[in-house]
């Protein structure tokens, strides 16, 4: 099996980041076919068919979340598309929205008038200042094109289209903390219910999907659900990108049918581990996710269920190779400084837990860790996860946890040997 290309089609050719280009390659075909040869419940039902889940981390069906708009409701909905792509590792939305904008558009509009909603926002993360440049020039060439604005292609759909550059935050990837950015509010999640389908941005319906999972909606809509279907296994359908860093042969962002073998894609596609060393661990889909050790790669298949059965996630599809030269308690370090500068602090158990939690691990990196310092870090994760408002508390917990447990004797080496400090240059987060 090699590298199945739906997204990333064309996506090396010259000027594919142009309407001109992108339409020579059949792009707007499906947002044709889907406005004058399909009605709303149609195109729900092949997205349905197709299994698309959500690509953003939770792998939530996007028909069945499609479903939960009302679209006869009265009053304005509305569409976020979820740029802002912070999670450390992650870096496939930003390849399609800079040399790819118009399939993003595209499935955009198409999930719009299946619908009926009345306006978007693309909410792209602070740094990302060329995908934002791309973007912005997409949508004007689609506005002057037909494609958004008024009356779109003669249908009487009207749908206008926005980008929003984010600050920067990482918490803002959540969807309701973004939404409460949009607003010009703190950047800080909201507790649900209500969710975003009833009670979403400025109050009103609303469905949120990251950039890739607006880029698969083109294909479904032109080739139908079951063809996107079978791509992938019979619980996730069709292809998922994956961005392979670290400690690879050929690091890049790949497109692969969900359920590939990761010992295909490692080997074959990514060429293994850099320089011929060995493999120490892989870190499966984006820093939230708790690290594998080799022998939990055997048989391991890419899609959600696969790496759930080994006590991972397939997250966002970054992959973070290490190899046997690697220093995981400084990786392990480097990430908990990551959460401890991200939390926004409006829970107490995410807000202090992961200060804690980076004291600590910062006080082994330094060599003054003590033997009970693993016990407690065991001891207080059973008390931030369940008990925090968004999924934060989990995504700084569940890594922290694998890291020690799977690398308790690098942990104890620290701890006994005191051998290691910071660099000069480098300070505690405090
Ligand atoms: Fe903020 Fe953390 Fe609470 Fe999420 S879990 S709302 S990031 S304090």
């Amino acid at each position: 099996m090699a590298e199945k290309k739906v997204i990333l089609d064309h996506i090396n050719d010259e000027g594919e980041q142009t309407l001109e280009v992108y339409q020579g390659h059949g792009g707007y075909k499906a947002l044709e076919k889907a406005i004058k040869q399909m009605t709303p419940a149609q195109i729900l039902e092949e997205v349905k068919i197709s299994n698309l889940r959500g690509r953003g981390g939770a792998g939530f069906p996007a028909g069945v979340k499609w479903g939960f708009i009302k679209r006869e409701a009265l009053g304005p909905k509305y569409l976020i598309c979820n740029a802002d792509e912070g999670e450390p590792g992650t870096f496939k939305d930003r390849r399609v929205m800079t040399v790819k904008p118009h399939i993003v558009i595209e499935g955009i509009i198409i999930a719009a008038y299946c619908m009926g909603l009345d306006a978007g926002y693309i909410y792209i993360r602070g740094e990302f200042f060329e995908p934002y440049q791309a973007m912005d020039k997409a949508i004007d060439e689609a506005y002057a094109k037909g494609y958004l604005g008024k009356n779109i292609l003669g249908s009487g759909f009207n749908f206008d289209l926005y980008t929003y550059l984010g600050a920067g935050a990482y918490i803002c990837g959540d969807e309701t903390a973004l939404m409460n950015s949009l607003e010009g509010k703190r950047g800080m999640p909201r507790l649900k219910p209500p969710f975003p389908a009833q009670f979403g941005l400025y109050g009103k319906p609303t469905t949120v999907h990251n950039v890739e999972t607006f880029s698969a909606v083109p294909s479904i809509i032109a080739n139908g659900g079951k063809w996107y279907s079978d791509l992938g296994t019979s619980k996730s359908g069709g292809t998922k990108l994956f961005g392979i860093s670290g400690h690879v042969e050929r690091p890049g962002v790949y497109e692969l049918n969900l359920g590939t073998p990761w010992k295909e894609f490692f080997e074959d596609i990514a060429g293994g581990v850099r320089g011929g060393k060995k493999l120490k661990a892989v870190i499966p889909g984006g820093s939230s996710t708790p690290v594998l050790l080799p022998h939990e790669l055997e048989g391991m298949l890419l899609d959600y269920e696969s790496i759930a059965s080994r006590g991972s996630m397939l997250g966002t599809g970054a992959v973070i190779v290490f190899d046997e030269t690697t220093d995981m308690v400084k990786v392990a370090w480097r990430a908990m400084k990551f959460y401890a500068h991200e939390s926004c602090g409006q829970c107490t158990p995410c807000r202090e837990g992961c200060d804690w939690f980076y004291d600590i691990f910062n006080r082994i990196y330094k060599g003054e860790g003590r033997e009970e310092d693993l016990d407690k870090i065991e001891n207080l994760s059973k008390f931030i996860g369940p008990n925090t408002i968004c999924a934060f508390g989990d995504a700084f917990v569940t890594p922290a946890l694998a890291f020690i447990r799977k690398f308790r004797s690098d942990f104890l080496e620290y701890i006994k040997k005191g051998k290691y400090g910071l660099k000069s240059g480098e300070t505690s987060h405090a």
